[in-house]
């Protein structure tokens, strides 16, 4: 179960509860139908939030999460004990991955629950139909590593083929592609062609300023990994968003 920062700010005892049934009965099951992989997908807003950077897959345990989402982040956390120990008891190479805020066709566009990049596109949509400011949550101040689906799902394919290991990998692009929430913004008003006055309203959180992840150990694997440029996959998304308004998730 996930979903963008306001709406774990509402449901932190849904989030927890139900990923952790989720957890036990995907992996109990599959241990059960001797299924070979599974991979799991954390996400990088579960480490610590009083940490040093990079973030690395070394510290996922080092210290409480950011208040705002904790019921999923702890509840995320256990996939990672639950792999271990199936490991240790069993053998199974159950593992998982931790990919950062990624985007993309196909994502859930709901203004109020989901994640900033698809709820800016409808956003910004809405405010060029309507001839209104888009309304920019928060103060734009926070950065994050986006990553694009069609780029992760490459990845994911390589892990559930080739990686080995039972502790987790984090997917995703180089600390230096690290993006403002404003830079973000300003790459979807660029690609939907939005003239409009763009509001920050800073009444709205923040949540977490940045969770910066290192991916040297990516890196390490696949040296030769080619993301797809940020304005590049924000101009497909932003295409695709538009051609399929009738029939998206929103
Ligand atoms: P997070 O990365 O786990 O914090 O989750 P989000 O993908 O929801 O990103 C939240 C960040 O984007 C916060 O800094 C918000 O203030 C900012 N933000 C700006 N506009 C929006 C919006 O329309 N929706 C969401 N979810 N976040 C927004």
């Amino acid at each position: 179960m996930v979903g963008g920062l306001f709406m774990n700010m509402r449901q932190n005892l849904n989030f927890w509860r139900n990923n952790i049934y989720i957890n036990d009965n995907v992996l109990q099951m599959a241990h059960e139908f001797d299924v070979q992989k599974v991979v799991s997908c954390l996400s990088t807003c579960i480490f610590p939030d009083k940490t040093t950077y990079p973030i690395d897959e070394t510290m996922i345990h080092n210290g409480p999460p950011h208040e705002s989402n904790f019921g999923y982040s702890y509840a995320k956390r256990m996939i990672d004990v639950h792999n271990r120990a199936y490991f240790e008891q069993h053998g199974r190479r159950y593992t998982a991955v931790i990919p950062t805020n990624v985007f993309g066709p196909h994502d859930n566009f709901n203004i109020e629950d989901g994640h900033v990049l698809p709820g800016l596109i409808h956003k910004t949509y809405k405010a060029q139909r309507e001839e209104t400011a888009l309304q920019v949550w928060g103060s734009g101040r926070p950065r994050r590593q986006f990553i694009y689906s069609l780029d992760l799902a490459r990845l994911f394919l390589w892990v559930l083929r080739e990686y080995n290991e039972v502790e987790p990998i984090i997917l995703s692009v180089g600390e230096e592609d690290e993006v403002s929430i404003k830079e973000a913004a300003e790459a979807v008003v660029e690609a939907l062609g939005f003239k409009g006055e763009v509001v920050y309203d800073t009444n709205k959180a923040d949540g977490q300023f940045k969770k910066t992840a290192s991916n040297a150990k990516l890196c390490k694997y696949l040296p030769d990994f080619n993301f797809t440029p940020f304005r590049t996959a924000i101009k497909e998304t932003c295409d695709w968003f538009v051609a399929n308004y009738d029939n998206a998730r929103k």
